[in-house]
């Protein structure tokens, strides 16, 4: 069951997720779990990049340089070395912090 809430958004990082067609809910719900530490789609020992398939923990809010992170709108995992080649091109979920 899905629950409604006001959410406000920077007006420019609003604007990009509807050039990419983002589907800002989902974004949202997805990070709230990270946050909250709930598995997404694997167990932690089963994550790696879905470019190189490198095998990494999920980057935490407090190291941002190591680890995977979750690709918007590609709902994947991507190791940062991947990301820097493509950030060009790719929309990331930065952690809150
Ligand atoms: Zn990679």
């Amino acid at each position: 069951m899905k629950g409604r809430t006001t959410i406000s958004i920077d007006t420019e990082l609003l604007k990009k997720a509807n050039e990419r067609n983002l589907n800002v809910s989902e974004c949202a719900e997805k990070k709230i779990k990270e946050i909250l530490n709930e598995k997404i789609d694997a167990p932690e020992e089963e994550l790696k990049c879905a470019f190189c398939g490198i095998h990494l923990p999920r980057q935490t809010a407090e190291d941002l340089e190591h680890g995977l992170c979750w690709l918007c709108p590609d709902e994947v995992w991507i190791c940062p070395r991947c990301l820097d080649t493509k950030k060009a091109k790719l929309v990331m979920i930065l952690a809150s912090r």
